[in-house]
């Protein structure tokens, strides 16, 4: 790996940042808080909360199996996203390279920071070699992006090949790992003390069922980690985010209770479809979603609005041509959707 100091921006390297109030007393006992012009009045929403959300990442930490000063927790993973470019992308000079297709925040984030986006296809079973990743690279890639399991095509990226990336980019290799605990596939969580060039990211939003606290998770060195500490918004997750987020971590067998039925679920759709006169061909998936080949999906898509179902429309993404992307539901919404489908005509 290439040194950090040369990854990092120079001005971001040498930035001093905020100190906030509650930052400089840290560690010590205190009673009478008089030093961060709150209201003393209107508790608890008077205070501004913890910066490093402490509690929250001690947490965190034993669910995850991270340390805690190797996490780092954000405004959703779009701040968990964000964040790598501002950090390690000189605007018009570095650029990253990502699996296409992908999730399209990769590209959004990058097109705002002025970073070049370089996206390499996916073979005809969404797969990549570590060799045709690599090829995409030069002297100016600091990140190669690697979506696993993948959206939109559900499937895990063999995981072989995505350690040989990271074993052989100087850069920064992140691994969004948004759906894993729908996944046989052993987390890269694991490996983090192995590759310091390494960032996995997690997210509340799936299936911990948090979508709307905006809770993201990104795991790596704690060098990287203090270099996004540095840079992130002083207090990025709110208290209100932070006592909701502990409150869901009190019970992880609600959420692997979750995951058993959305699997069970996701069986039943996959072989639903695949009786469908007007689906074509049904992906193989690791996540709480799959990805179906219609016979005109803007056609069905726009149908299924017309009946209330929601489903989203990859008809115009790469190798995704008349393809939707179709999430699990509860079995009376995915029973509605089928029947629906049933009477297309
Ligand atoms: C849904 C999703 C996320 C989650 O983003 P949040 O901002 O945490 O809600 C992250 N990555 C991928 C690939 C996703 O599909």
């Amino acid at each position: 790996m290439i040194k950090l100091e040369e990854l990092c921006r120079k001005n971001i390297w040498n930035l001093a940042p905020y100190s906030s109030a509650r930052n400089e007393y840290a560690g010590r006992e205190a009673r009478v808080f008089l030093d961060a012009n709150e209201n003393p009045y209107n508790a608890p929403f008077n205070r501004y909360p913890d910066p490093l959300q402490l509690e929250l990442k001690a947490k965190l930490s034993k669910v995850k199996g991270v340390p805690e000063d190797c996490i780092f927790l954000g405004n959703g993973s779009d701040e968990a996203i964000d964040l790598p470019y501002r950090c390690f992308c000189n605007p018009g000079k570095d650029n990253v390279v990502a699996i296409e297709p992908t999730y399209g925040m990769y590209k959004v984030c990058a097109d705002i920071n002025d970073v070049e986006y370089r996206p390499v296809l996916l073979d005809d079973h969404y797969q990549i070699t570590a060799e045709k990743l690599l090829a995409a690279t030069d002297a100016n890639t600091k990140i190669i992006w690697i979506c696993s399991p993948n959206n939109p095509t559900g499937n895990n990226i063999n995981r072989e090949e995505i350690a040989k990336v990271i074993e052989s980019f100087e850069g920064l290799v992140i691994v969004d790992e948004a759906y894993s605990d729908f996944s046989a596939q052993k987390s890269f969580r694991s490996e983090l003390a192995k590759y310091p060039n390494l960032i996995v990211l997690n997210t509340m939003s799936k299936a911990w069922g948090c979508a709307a606290i905006r809770l993201g998770m990104a795991f790596a060195s704690k060098d990287i980690i203090d270099i996004f500490n540095k840079v992130k918004y002083p207090y990025n997750v709110n208290l209100l985010t932070q006592q909701q987020a502990l409150e869901a971590l009190k019970d992880p067998f609600e959420v692997d209770k979750w995951v058993k039925i959305l699997l069970e679920e996701r069986g039943r759709m996959m072989e639903a479809f695949k009786m469908l006169p007007i689906c074509e061909e049904v992906y193989p998936t690791d996540a709480n979603f799959f990805l179906a080949k219609m016979s005109d999906a803007t056609k069905i898509y726009n149908y299924l609005v017309d009946n209330g179902i929601i489903v989203r429309n990859r008809n115009r993404v790469q190798l995704c041509q008349n393809c939707l992307r179709i999430t699990i539901g509860t079995k009376t919404e995915n029973g509605e959707l089928i029947a629906a489908l049933r009477q297309y005509k």
